[in-house]
């Protein structure tokens, strides 16, 4: 039992390169997010991962066994579909003994295993159900559990939380972490949210356009995204005029791309930069303030009680991102 090495990952489909040389090490029971925007090839990624689909280049590694030209069934993976995929003629404890029939494991064991792997989910109860009677999340930790059972080296789920509504996606969401880490995993997660991703993860992998950009924990993520892309994919930034890092250690020229992040705009009275509120958004404890300045706009986090739209203020600048032929630069506080 051990880790998951990719290298060189390909696919071309339909004369795209989908998948463009992806390079991924997760370590023994990591969780690592593979995160992106829609189409960038993260489905295609774990598919070929797992083994359900032949690459057109590259290696997988799976402990210390090449999988590459191996199938599915035959990698010690087992992946969790986005649609989850369950049988709707099965009852429950059915469709999780499903992968354990097709491998033959005998009778008594098996039964034994899909008890467990029910109890792990906090299913027992419906062991006897059919996936049509019961809830979206409890699809969802039937497809995990069916997953388990499998007793798999590496766990591959395909956007695991996409299909439930925001309340679920949170508890389910910090149940995958915690049967995960309790039972030492390795596991890679496709998603889209960043919130998500941040929250789950030991460490984050961005995906764009069939390549990695980045690869770092949620918080050196956030605070130093390599690559303009990656800063405005994760976390919220404005765009700023270089003239306002006059005086600081940076000198950005016409060509960087300068971005800040909302609590590094701090509003007070005192500060030369004056800008005006255009909009109030409220985020729950705190609240997005955005801000218009010589046509340019500024979002700011602000806690306590947010400004009226209209009121002028003064703004003081925090640390920068600047980006340079599109990687970070430097930045200043
Ligand atoms: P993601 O999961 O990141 O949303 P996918 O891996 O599903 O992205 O798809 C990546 C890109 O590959 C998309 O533009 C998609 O339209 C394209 N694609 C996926 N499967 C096929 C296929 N069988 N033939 C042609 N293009 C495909
Ligand atoms: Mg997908």
């Amino acid at each position: 039992a051990g880790g998951l090495t990719v290298r060189g990952l390909r696919k071309t489909l339909g004369g795209r390169d989908v998948v463009a040389g992806i390079d991924l090490d997760v370590a023994k029971g990591e969780l690592v997010s593979l995160l992106g925007p829609s189409g960038c090839g993260k489905t295609t990624t774990l598919r070929m991962v797992a083994g359900f689909l032949p690459a057109d280049g590259g290696v997988v590694t799976m402990g210390d066994r090449d999988v590459t030209s191996a199938g599915p069934e035959r990698r010690p993976s087992a992946m969790v579909f986005q649609n989850y995929a369950l049988w709707p003629h099965m009852t429950v404890t059915q469709n999780v003994a499903f992968p354990l029939r097709t491998r033959r494991v005998p009778k008594r064991q098996a039964a034994d295993r899909v008890r467990d792997a029910l109890e792990l989910v906090g299913l027992s109860h419906h062991a006897g159900s059919k996936p049509t009677a019961i809830s979206g999340g409890e699809q969802q930790r039937v497809a995990l559990a069916r997953a388990i059972v499998q007793e798999p080296d590496v766990l591959l789920l395909d956007e695991p939380l996409s299909n439930l509504d925001a309340k679920l996606r949170v508890s389910v969401r910090d149940e995958i972490r915690r049967i995960q880490q309790r039972l030492g995993i390795t596991t890679v997660i496709v998603t889209h949210d960043q919130d998500e991703a941040l929250s789950i993860s030991d460490r984050i992998a961005v995906m764009h356009d069939g390549r990695i950009e980045q690869i770092a924990t949620p918080t050196e993520l956030y605070a130093r995204p390599a690559t303009g892309f990656v800063a405005s994919f994760i976390g919220s930034t404005s765009v700023v005029s270089g003239r306002f890092l006059a005086g600081t250690s940076v000198s950005p020229t016409a060509a960087d791309t300068v971005l800040i992040r909302p609590e590094q705009v701090v509003l007070t009275d005192d500060a030369p930069v004056r800008a005006t509120v255009a909009r109030v958004l409220m985020r729950g404890h705190f609240a997005e303030v955005v801000l218009t300045t010589d046509g340019a706009e500024l979002r700011a986090f602000v806690t306590g009680a947010p400004p009226a739209v209209g009121t002028e203020t003064g703004v003081r600048l925090g640390a920068v991102l600047v980006y340079r032929d599109g990687a970070l630069l430097e930045g200043t506080r």
